[in-house]
């Protein structure tokens, strides 16, 4: 079975000129339960979101994600970047992609930066704790998201795993 070519069905190509575009875009359906809506995304940007844990993912990096970007946790006066040994277990969850949404939270964590191993981070080693101790103080969320891409994070392509069940 031969498919049609679509590049030379006429309605298509008329309705592509009636659109003002001549070129062959590739568009990604919008789907509410995947991708972020505007109003979304600047409410993790501003004021932060309310979640269910189980709207939760995390990448094969650990880092965590919410619909298709990454987000930061709120946890008291920490913060969480990745699926830690210090995850909040309470529900819901206060989750943003900036400082000043992060309801007080202002302490990167801990555990976060063991975990990701963050700029050679490793507080388990005496050797290296004024090192560690250093990447800690200088942490810059800015720099960050530079390392960590915050937004879109496919869902095709970034295999995402489901937030490990709390223990209660
Ligand atoms: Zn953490």
């Amino acid at each position: 079975m031969s498919l049609p070519d679509f590049t030379e069905f006429d309605p298509f190509n008329s309705l592509r000129a009636r659109m003002g575009t001549d070129r062959l875009g590739f568009f990604e359906l919008f789907e509410p339960t995947l991708h972020l809506t505007g109003i979304e995304r600047s409410d993790l940007d501003q004021q932060g979101l309310s979640v269910a844990r189980s709207d939760l993912r995390s990448l094969l990096d650990f880092t965590l994600v919410y619909k298709n970007s990454r987000v930061l946790i709120a946890d008291g006066h920490n913060y969480h970047l990745a699926e830690c040994d210090a995850m909040p277990l309470s529900e819901p969850l206060h989750i943003a992609t900036s400082l000043a949404a992060l309801a007080g939270a202002s302490r990167v964590c801990q555990a976060c930066l063991q975990k990701l191993q963050y700029q050679g981070y490793d507080a388990q080693k005496a050797r290296k704790e004024g090192y560690s101790r250093q990447v800690l103080d200088s942490f810059s969320l800015t720099r960050f998201w530079s390392e960590f891409h915050k937004y879109p994070i496919s869902e095709k392509r970034d295999i995402r795993k489901s937030l490990t069940k709390s223990v209660s």
